[in-house]
């Protein structure tokens, strides 16, 4: 077990927010549960608008993804809007292909408007290509974004290297909208903003059991429980045993980084501080965090980490991609649980009249789950979920074959690579 002062992100966020469990019987109109960027970003709207909003945290205000990730606002969803628009048609796919374009707008507003410390640094996103093949997808990417007027520019090899300082890429594009956060303060900001406008959140508070009480709902935790009309359960990777079926719609991949010692003011390392990834399926990606460290993330094992040998493949990309830094020892490492979709598509589920689930992770959540914070307030609200720019409402649809989940992601990997590897042999189309 990795302990918990490895991560960078915890060693350098601002402090967390005085909380205490939930204790007796409780009410609210809106219960959430899971402290992250859905369920604070949710709770901040809903309390803002003089919703009555209990959130139910197991641990502590981003304990999952959202205080373990790289801190890259990445805008949009990960899908083009031709994408989009093939998996829900032309109106749902355009909207919420425009819904995305404005996520890091409504993030860096959100944290702006309510004051909140986290490094935010709009100093853009770059997306490397080191193939031919990798080359021309991201000329798909440039050119469809270009096509809707956003700030995107295109990189050739000796642009994207003086950005960047990375070797082995052939180019890129750079989009101005995007840039970095301290992922664990962003989590603790929002959370400190919510309860500032009136929202209530409890923690530790493991939701145990979820019951029909009237027409209302029955949330349980170890020492009290909270009555609720409407439920929004944001649990993401961390669902299992909250509700049949729930943690079998997706798969809990790990993702792993590491964090270098403050780097000399005059490194070619990324000087304008950009968040990067590149093309790959099996990405890697990187940024320097506020004092000036090189953090590099990418595919983790199958299991949780379990020392510091656990983290080779990120110090190899650190090795591949800046080799001047190849025996930099890292100061921090940690690793966090990405929830993946098979279609890598955001969902909403339907549980029950008043209860839903949302799960929008996919690795790319930091813009697109904070910006989500309205709409899914419109819904607990009462509107109806298909005038809302969110996937359409469904019931569970488990992934067969579920508890073959690691096999899965064995295999799965093994493919992403080998088609990363193929893609380096082969020139583009
Ligand atoms: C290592 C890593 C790197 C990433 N890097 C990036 C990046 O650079 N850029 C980007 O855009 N995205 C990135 N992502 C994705 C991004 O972090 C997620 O999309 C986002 O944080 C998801 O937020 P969430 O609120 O939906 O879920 P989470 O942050 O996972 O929150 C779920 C919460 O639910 C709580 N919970 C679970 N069960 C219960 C229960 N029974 N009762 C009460 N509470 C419960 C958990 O404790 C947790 O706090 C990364 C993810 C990982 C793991």
């Amino acid at each position: 077990m990795i302990p918990r002062e490895s991560s960078l992100w915890r060693a350098t966020a601002e402090p967390a927010p005085g909380l205490v469990p939930l204790e007796g019987a409780q009410e609210a109109e809106v219960a959430i549960v899971g402290a992250g960027y859905t369920g604070l970003a949710t709770a901040l709207a809903l309390a803002e608008r003089g919703v009555a909003v209990t959130v139910l945290e197991a641990t502590e205000p981003g304990a999952g993804a959202s205080g373990a990730n790289g801190g890259q606002v990445i805008p949009g969803l990960r899908h083009l809007a031709s994408d989009l628009v093939a998996a829900y048609g032309e109106t749902l796919g355009r909207s919420l292909h425009a819904h995305g374009a404005g996520d890091a707008d409504r993030l860096f507003a959100l944290v702006a408007r309510h004051g909140i410390a986290c490094e935010a640094t709009r100093s853009g996103y770059i997306q490397l290509a080191d193939t031919p093949v990798a080359l021309a997808e991201a000329r798909r990417r440039h050119a469809a974004w270009a096509g809707l007027g956003a700030p995107v520019r295109w990189l050739d090899a000796e642009e994207a290297r003086a950005l960047t300082g990375a070797e082995g890429y052939l180019g890129g594009w750079m989009d101005a909208r995007g840039g970095t956060v301290q992922p664990l303060s962003l989590a603790r900001g929002l959370a400190r903003a919510a309860i500032a406008c009136g929202a209530r959140l409890h923690a530790p508070a493991r939701v145990t059991s979820i019951r029909p009480e009237g027409r209302d709902w029955r949330l349980a935790t170890a020492a009290g429980s909270l009555r609720a009309r409407r439920v929004l359960l944001a649990t993401n990777a961390m669902s299992a045993g909250l509700w049949p079926g729930l943690a079998e719609c997706s798969m809990a991949v790990w993702s792993f980084q590491t964090a270098t010692a403050p780097l000399p003011a005059d490194t070619p390392v990324l000087p304008g501080r950009q968040a990067v990834s590149d093309t790959r399926r099996v990405l890697r990606y990187w940024r320097r965090d506020a004092a000036g460290r090189l953090v590099v993330g990418g595919k983790g094992t199958l299991r949780a980490p379990h020392g510091p040998r656990s983290f080779a493949v990120p110090e190899r990309m650190r090795a591949r991609l800046y080799p001047a830094l190849a025996d930099a020892p890292p100061e921090f490492f940690w690793g966090g649980r990405v929830c993946i979709s098979l279609d890598r598509l955001p969902r909403l589920f339907a549980l029950a009249e008043g209860v839903f689930a949302v799960m929008q992770d996919n690795g790319k959540g930091v813009a697109w789950c904070t910006g989500q914070g309205t709409t899914l307030a419109d819904l607990l609200a009462g509107a109806d979920p298909r005038d809302l720019p969110l996937p359409p409402a469904t019931p569970l649809r488990p992934i067969p074959l579920h508890p073959l989940r690691t096999l899965y992601a064995a295999a799965g990997s093994l493919w992403l690579r080998a088609q990363d590897a193929l893609d380096r042999a082969r020139p583009a189309a």
